[in-house]
């Protein structure tokens, strides 16, 4: 039945295609594909989402409904029926019990396998019926001989979603696999260094656990991931993509670039020229910027800070060294609205100065497009701002010095590199500046942004009264709407931020234009406007100048408020349903408010019942106004998370790993990363193909 055993080499796993298996033809090989299965190897890291047990049979009269389990028994009757529905319905018994089983498809020879008298051994989830306990559709087969055969002596893994390969038959192939593994054993690319000092199974004990834990294994420490086995794995997981961003990072530096020495002095003069002193925070974050500048290689430079911090003056001053060094700087922001008010403030501070700011965006009129599409391609333009529109095709510089990427989680590390390759010329790279608002907590930047060096603004500039924020249950609505009343009434203005409750975008915004309509009947003296995701971006962008232009008094939003507009005059925001947010997210929302000189108020209103832990969420929201302790308090609150998400961060999706749950890992990941580069630098591409594969790219490093 096994096959003979083979004398193979480690590794030949990695190096044989998934058709050396029996019984993988190129269709099936085309569905693994999919899965991010080529190599029997990659069947290996596949790894089950949930596990069953069917290693006992359970007596039918202790049967719980919900329950997954095997049963075995004699088939009493079986018939065709008509309820609703033609279905068949087989009643077993075990001396202890009865239970019916449902089937809604089934075939004559299936009828006549289960003969009165017959035994059958069944796997499935019992439930309440109309008669009595039940399962719908159960595995099943025949059972013959009196002891029936032995049961599975291992719990039987369940793999996640497997579109058009049937679990059975993957569980069958990652069998074959194992199989496999166990003749030629698997690479083991961590050298004993690592080993040793981790104190977790080796790869091969974690793999052959993870698809067959033992019977008597933890399943809740094994379903929540927290299994020696599981961190093991998660381990080399986070080892690799740490190091391929490491890599990406020293090839990046292997580039040549301009180095931005400014003789005119452009960045003191325009610093001179504000009307504001930069804070303690922004210096330093300018000066490390700077001295990067200085060097004939790419910058690649995180700048991280609270919402309201200050990063487009440090960005500006960033952009004003590469136009005094004769060269252009671009701005991509994630929205126009976003392009659009950091055109403006741009091209109030250079244009004193004599620099040329333009602005390019998707929605622009033709002839204004090509118009500013000339004037960046001659050099016309020195600064250019612009959405996503700017990296696309047709788009040409002169000579792009620097690339400032603002709230770099809404574009991926391979978006910005598209951008970095736009602006290569003569065979110089541009520097790169990328502004971030989500604060991540130290080791967790270290690994999620291993390709950047990271600045930290924490400090707001001076003059801003801090926003006091409210925890109240809906109930108290009323009272909330007349708040607003009264701030509208002293000249102030207002956001109500309605739900995310609503699956789809649709309802959302349903919800949303009923809430203004409420709104604006309650206060038929405040001029009321609305936003929300599903109006067209003109729209959306009248709606928001409105608002800032004071026209409009309450704006009524669904959550694509959040980042970055800056209307010092609103005082007063009210989110909905605050208990279904992210902690990350409430804060970015929190920071639209309290930029003026008048007093703020954030409302969080909640849906009761409100569990423990959403209690804890919003106090600790309401108690701290530091994004970085709250992106702190938000790891210790939350298992896996919105923080943390790929879309964040820009790493590619893992297997196994949670960059929360897993955070403990992380310094040791540090440490053998060192290792790694410094000692076994060729085995981090036989990692990467383990871990993210062909499919998955990060920019320029496969
Ligand atoms: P963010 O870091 O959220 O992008 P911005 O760059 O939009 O913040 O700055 C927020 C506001 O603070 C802007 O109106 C900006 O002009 C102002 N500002 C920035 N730096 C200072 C400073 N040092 N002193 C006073 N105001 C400042
Ligand atoms: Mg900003």
């Amino acid at each position: 039945m096994h096959p003979a055993p083979r004398t193979l080499t480690p590794g030949s796993l990695e190096q044989q295609p998934v058709t050396a298996l029996k019984g993988v033809g190129e269709a099936l090989a085309a569905r693994l594909a999919v899965l991010g299965v080529h190599q029997v190897q990659d069947l290996l890291f596949v790894l089950p989402s949930r596990y069953e047990d069917r290693t006992r049979v359970v007596p039918i009269g202790t049967l719980q409904a919900g329950a997954r389990v095997v049963v075995e028994g004699e088939v009493q009757l079986t018939e065709v029926v008509y309820r609703r529905r033609r279905q068949m319905l087989c009643r077993i018994a075990d001396g202890s019990g009865f239970l019916t089983l449902r089937f809604f498809y089934f075939t004559g020879a299936q009828q006549q396998g289960l003969a009165r008298g017959t035994r059958i051994r069944c796997f499935g989830e019992a439930r309440r019926g109309p008669l009595g306990m039940e399962m719908v559709h159960p595995e099943y087969r025949r059972v013959f001989d009196a002891p029936a055969g032995p049961m599975e002596d291992r719990l039987t893994p369940i793999y996640p979603t497997t579109e058009g390969v049937q679990q059975g038959r993957l569980r069958a192939l990652v069998g074959q696999a194992l199989r496999e593994l166990g003749t030629a054993g698997v690479h083991e690319w961590l050298p004993p260094e690592i080993l040793q000092t981790l104190d977790l199974p080796s790869l091969r004990e974690a793999l052959e656990y993870v698809h067959r834990p033992p019977v008597d294994a933890e399943l809740e420490e094994l379903e929540a991931g927290a299994h020696p086995t599981q961190r093991r794995l998660a381990f080399e997981e986070l080892l690799t993509h740490h190091l391929v961003l490491r890599l990406i990072r020293q090839q990046v530096q292997t580039d040549p670039a301009w180095p931005l020495t400014d003789p005119r002095r452009l960045a003191e003069a325009f610093v001179a020229a504000l009307p504001f002193a930069l804070t303690d925070a922004q210096r330093r974050a300018f000066d490390e910027v700077d001295a990067d500048l200085r060097l004939d290689r790419p910058m690649v430079r995180l700048v991280q800070g609270d919402v309201g911090c200050g990063k487009t003056v440090v960005a500006a001053a960033a952009a004003a060294r590469a136009v005094g060094s004769g060269r252009q700087a671009a701005l991509m922001a994630p929205t126009e609205l976003l392009a659009d008010q950091h055109f403006r403030n741009l091209d109030g501070w250079f244009r004193p100065l004599g620099v040329t700011v333009g602005l390019l965006t998707g929605s622009q009129p033709a002839r204004t497009r090509r118009s500013a599409l000339e004037a960046a391609a001659s050099g016309e333009l020195q600064v250019v701002v612009g959405t996503h529109a700017l990296f696309q095709e047709g788009v040409a510089f002169r000579d792009l010095a620097l690339v400032i990427v603002d709230e770099q989680h809404r574009f991926g590390v391979q978006q910005r590199m598209q951008l970095a390759d736009k602006g290569r010329s003569e065979g110089r790279h541009p520097h790169q500046l990328i502004m971030t608002a989500t604060p991540i907590p130290r080791t967790l930047a270290m690994t999620a942004y291993a390709d950047l060096d990271v600045s930290v603004i924490d400090q707001l500039p001076p003059g801003r009264t801090p926003v006091r924020t409210v925890v109240a249950p809906e109930t108290r609505r009323d009272e909330i709407v007349q708040r607003i009343a009264a701030a509208v009434g002293a000249g102030r203005q207002a956001y109500w931020v309605c739900p995310l409750i609503e699956e789809s975008e649709e309802l959302r915004y349903q919800a949303a234009e009923e809430t203004a309509q409420v709104l604006a009947e309650a206060l038929p003296e405040v001029r009321v406007g609305l936003v929300h995701g599903r109006m067209p971006p003109k729209k959306k962008d009248e709606a928001m100048l409105a608002f800032k232009a004071g026209t409009i008094q309450l704006l009524v939003a669904t959550t694509v408020i959040e980042v970055g507009v800056d209307v010092p005059n609103a005082t007063v925001m009210v989110i909905e349903n605050a208990e279904r947010m992210g902690l990350a997210q409430l804060h970015q929302l929190r920071g639209r408010i309290g930029r003026g000189s008048h007093e703020s108020t954030c409302v969080l209103l909640y849906r009761h019942p409100l569990g423990q832990l959403s209690r804890a969420r919003l106090n600790a929201i309401r108690d701290s106004t530091d994004g970085f302790e709250i992106a702190q308090r938000d790891l210790e609150l939350r298992g896996p998370g919105e923080l943390l998400g790929t879309r964040q961060t820009g790493l590619a999706k893992m297997r196994v790993a949670d960059l929360s749950r897993d955070s403990g890992l992380l310094p040791r990941v540090h440490q053998a990363a060192e290792l790694m580069l410094a000692r076994y630098p060729d085995r981090i591409a036989p990692l990467a193909a383990r871990w993210i594969g062909a499919d998955e790219r990060y920019g320029r490093v496969g």
